[in-house]
């Protein structure tokens, strides 16, 4: 037996000891022999192509050791694409016939656990047994899913909005929901959760993963969107005040924001005032207002 040199790349002495990944099918016979149907209500879409599960992986950028959340790990096919990367991979699946699937073929990787519950609390918070097991301090973590659609928007919203969110993200979502994700302001895609999501993380879109990569097949297209924290990211509770504003005043976004905010305070003239404070227009409508308009009128006081 040959040893390998010193002069090896680490990668390499690691991926001797990786456990090979099992195809497609080792996934899906797991799921037959349980009996399994897929549930529409929990977004019960999973992917089955091993090329796109790697390059999920790989456009993760994940480094070993990280912290690494996945949001419905489902039969684990994903997962184990990226507990192969060496990471500690938290894994929170709700669906009691899918968790002890998923556990089993991550049994190879000690540092990947399933953890089987709702990442949800209620509709406006994640769940508090989930945020108890983040890493602590300045340790940073990650999400990277394939996120049940039900839930998607919620799940970034409230990860962006944590005061320690995720340093990165990488999510297969649906192009939809994508588009709002990665909204530019004045498109009738930019709103709420552009704003929420974009006071957190610079957005970018990944590849467009076709309805043939999943079982059951979508009913529409989905794709991959990565956000990394950005580098002026503000305090959570200076976040929180500009997501409010953004939620109130987006709710009428196509009316000009003087009329709206009047409106929210109850008082035209000290609305103008505000806004003249802030330097915004106030015939702009409020599905026109950026982030900064929307930073600059949170801080100004009215
Ligand atoms: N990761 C798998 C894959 O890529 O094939 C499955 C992804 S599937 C789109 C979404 C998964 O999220 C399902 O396994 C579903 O049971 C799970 N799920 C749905 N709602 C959930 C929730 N609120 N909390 C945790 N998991 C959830």
């Amino acid at each position: 037996m040959t040893s390998p040199s010193d002069s090896e790349p680490r990668e390499d002495a690691a991926a001797v000891s990786r456990p090979p990944r099992p195809p497609w099918s080792a996934f899906q016979a797991a799921l037959r022999g349980a009996g399994f149907h897929p549930s529409r209500r929990l977004g019960q879409n999973f992917l089955l192509d091993e090329n796109l599960a790697r390059a999920i992986a790989r456009d993760a950028h994940l480094e070993a050791q990280e912290h690494v959340v996945e949001v419905g790990p489902g039969c684990g096919f994903l997962s184990v694409h990226l507990a192969h990367e060496d990471v500690e991979l938290l894994a929170i699946e709700i669906d009691p016939r899918l968790a002890p699937i998923a556990a089993k073929f991550l049994e190879p990787y000690e540092r990947a656990r399933v953890v089987e519950c709702d990442v949800l609390d209620g509709k406006h918070a994640l769940n508090p047994e989930v945020l108890a097991l983040l890493p602590q301090g300045d340790t940073p973590w990650h999400l990277v899913s394939n996120l049940p659609y039900a839930v998607s928007a919620p799940v970034l919203a409230l990860v962006a909005e944590q005061p320690k969110p995720a340093r990165t993200f990488t999510v297969l979502v649906q192009q939809e929901v994508a588009d709002r994700l990665a909204a530019s302001p004045a498109t009738s895609d930019w709103g709420p959760l552009s704003a929420s999501i974009q006071l957190t993380y610079d957005v970018t879109l990944g590849r467009p993963v076709p309805r043939g990569a999943f079982w059951p097949r979508p009913r529409v297209e989905s794709r991959i969107v990565h956000g990394s924290v950005r580098q002026d990211l503000e305090p959570v509770e200076d976040r929180r005040v500009v997501r409010d504003l953004a939620r109130a005043l987006m709710g009428r976004r196509r009316q000009m924001v003087r009329r709206v905010l009047g409106d929210l305070m109850g008082d035209k003239d000290a609305a103008a005032a505000r806004l003249a404070a802030a330097g915004i227009d106030g015939d702009v409508r409020t599905g026109a207002l950026d982030l900064d308009q929307l930073s600059r009128l949170a801080k100004t006081p009215g």
